[in-house]
């Protein structure tokens, strides 16, 4: 019960009255069918022993006031009304019926369409800290795979409480008809609950381990594809493909447990409750010498009941197979909104005058600071290198610098204006970042570059000029379906130095302000670093530009390297400068110089 109604809660949030709507023409589904049926009664009456055509109605019971209000409208029980009654309830429920499901698939819709918004838009604006320690294989899990389990656990769930007020609606009927029977039949179902509350445990169970198996293959799957090339080079594939098929077969476990479950549910409810009424007609007809008639209708709604009763615990079941996915969902969809990104007020249009970090230091969540009071500013079409040891800091900088990150002390500012009182993706717009690892989307290369603009005369003029900026030129020119060129899978089809091209000439076709290279620590062949370093000339006064150096000879020009060490500013100052005054800058200097 409490269980329902946390679920009623969570399709409340998402859809509001129209909750309402469904339980309100479920209600009146079932009013009409049960007086469909009742009119069953009479019909058997008149056949049996009525000498004028015209029945009692004695069998209604407390129902009887029906019989009254025939009367008062001056209709008599004959077959006429009664078959003319029989289709106007049924032709009516059938209405209702068609009403329901037409709403119950809108409402679906309307409710899955949310939840993908409310998911994807979450994540959208997720912050890069918390996205830096989540799940990567959760994430997806619970965006593709869960979702969808949730989109059929509401239809289950719309089934549950069809059923629910059906059965209710019935239960009362059969009550007001034959209180001493109904009675009697309602405390064998409640005896007999403690066999499906065994079912649905264990359901439930099955179904959260379920959707643990499920993050951890989507896990293991994202990174199989990611690192193809390293396991198939190195022969681990195969080694790997079996941590995959040991979570395949506990998923599989898992829902074939929950299928054995629900095989059992759904063999034994109807002998179940046949017994049960079975039972019950024994003791009023042999203990208690009630006649059959008496019970006659009370029985008939009371199948009724049955039928939403087992209707009901095949789709409590149902949903409760989901109950993983929903968990996963509602508590992801927490930590999206507890991790959403804050926003300022004001947009940032482009850069005039440059960036200041005061006294930053940062620390990630909970643990010791990595970057300690920090106070650097880089003034508008300045060329700066960040150097020092792995681990010194400079990442972590970078991103702070981007946004990506906010400190935990001091402040950033952006043309003088506090970081925090922007928009800040009004400001990343203005950012292109050329990461160590390039960004390749499988998509053609025109849409690589000019990320997904549209194909005009302007664009492709724009699109031909930033190749030749790159180097590019001469690889499209060479490839026989040029700018549509697909690049596969991260850049498969690509080489290392055209991937870093490629990056590049993306973040020259957007319009920047700041451009940030993160050198890639392998080295590039000679030629393409030689082709990056005359680009990064001619950007020089163009752009501001901040590059994360791993090769100290390609710094040389640079107007100010600021030196890290363990997250403070060592030494800050031109090559020359720190060649002459930083031990440490000299020593990183000859040690490369020797490799
Ligand atoms: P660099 O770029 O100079 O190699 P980083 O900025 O990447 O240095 O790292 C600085 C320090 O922060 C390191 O000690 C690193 O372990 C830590 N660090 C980096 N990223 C994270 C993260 N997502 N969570 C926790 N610690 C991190």
């Amino acid at each position: 019960m409490r269980s329902f109604f946390k679920n009623f809660n969570l399709f409340h949030t998402y859809l509001g009255y129209r909750v309402y709507v469904l339980v309100f023409a479920g209600v009146i589904i079932t009013l009409l069918d049960g007086l469909g049926i009742a009119m069953f009664l009479p019909l058997l009456e008149i056949a049996g022993h009525t000498s004028d055509g015209v029945a009692t109605g004695e069998e209604f019971g407390k129902l009887f006031f029906l019989v009254n209000l025939y009367a008062k409208l001056g209709l008599l029980l004959d077959i006429r009304v009664v078959l003319i009654s029989m289709l106007i309830f049924f032709g009516l429920k059938g209405f209702f019926v068609f009403l329901e499901a037409w709403f119950s698939t809108v409402y679906r819709h309307y409710f899955v369409r949310n939840l993908r918004h409310t998911t994807i838009m979450g994540l959208a604006n997720y912050k890069f800290i918390a996205f830096a320690q989540a799940d990567a294989g959760r994430v997806q899990s619970t965006i593709s795979a869960q979702v969808g389990a949730v989109a059929n656990g509401f239809s289950h769930f719309t089934q549950v409480l069809r059923n629910m007020v059906m059965l209710v609606v019935y239960a009362g009927m059969a009550l007001l008809v034959n209180p001493i029977f109904s009675l009697y039949v309602l405390v064998g179902v409640v005896l007999t609950y403690g066999v499906f509350l065994l079912i649905y445990r264990t359901t439930k169970k099955k179904s959260s381990a379920l959707s643990t198996s499920q993050h951890a293959f989507h896990r293991l799957l994202i990174q199989q594809v990611a690192m193809f090339p390293y396991l198939k080079a190195t022969g681990l594939m195969r080694f790997y493909a079996k941590k995959l098929l040991r979570k395949v077969d506990e998923i599989e476990d898992n829902q074939r447990s929950m299928g054995v479950l629900h095989a059992i549910g759904t063999g034994i409810k109807e002998p179940l409750v046949v017994a049960i009424i079975v039972v019950v007609i024994l003791i009023q007809v042999n203990v208690m010498n009630e006649s059959i008639s008496v019970i006659l209708l009370a029985m008939v709604l009371f199948y009724r009941a049955m039928g939403s009763a087992m209707g009901l615990q095949t789709a409590w079941n149902s949903f409760l197979q989901t109950h993983g996915a929903f968990e996963s969902v509602k508590e992801f969809t927490k930590g999206l909104s507890l991790w959403k990104e804050d926003q300022g007020e004001f947009t940032f249009t482009h850069l005039e005058e440059g960036l200041r970090l005061n006294n930053i230091s940062f620390g990630y969540l909970d643990r010791e600071f990595v970057l300690k009071d920090i106070n650097l500013s880089v003034k508008k079409h300045e060329r700066i290198a960040l150097v020092g040891h792995s681990g010194s800091g400079k990442t972590t900088l970078v991103n702070i610098v981007c946004g990506l990150l906010r400190p935990t002390q001091g402040k950033l500012e952006i043309d003088g204006v506090d970081a925090t009182k922007l928009k800040i993706e009004s400001f990343q717009r203005r950012i292109g970042y050329i990461t160590q690892d390039p960004v390749v989307f499988n998509d053609t290369l025109y849409n690589n570059v000019t990320f997904w603009a549209p194909k005009n005369r302007e664009n492709l003029i724009k699109f031909s000029k930033v190749m030749a900026q790159s180097a590019l030129q001469e690889y499209v020119v060479n490839q026989s379906k040029r700018e549509d060129t697909l690049l596969g899978n991260k850049g498969m089809n690509l080489s290392g130095g055209q991937k870093q091209r490629l990056s590049i000439a993306r973040e020259l076709y957007k319009a920047v302000d700041i451009l940030i290279f993160d050198e890639a620590t392998s080295a590039l062949d000679s030629e393409t670093e030689q082709i990056i370093q005359s680009q990064l000339e001619a950007l020089k006064g163009k752009y501001t530009i901040i590059t994360i150096a791993h090769r100290l000879s390609t710094i040389r020009e640079v107007d100010r390297i600021v030196l890290l060490d363990q997250g403070e500013v060592a030494a800050e100052g031109t090559y020359a400068d720190l060649m002459e005054k930083s031990d440490l800058f000299k020593k990183m200097v000859h040690l490369q110089a020797v490799k």
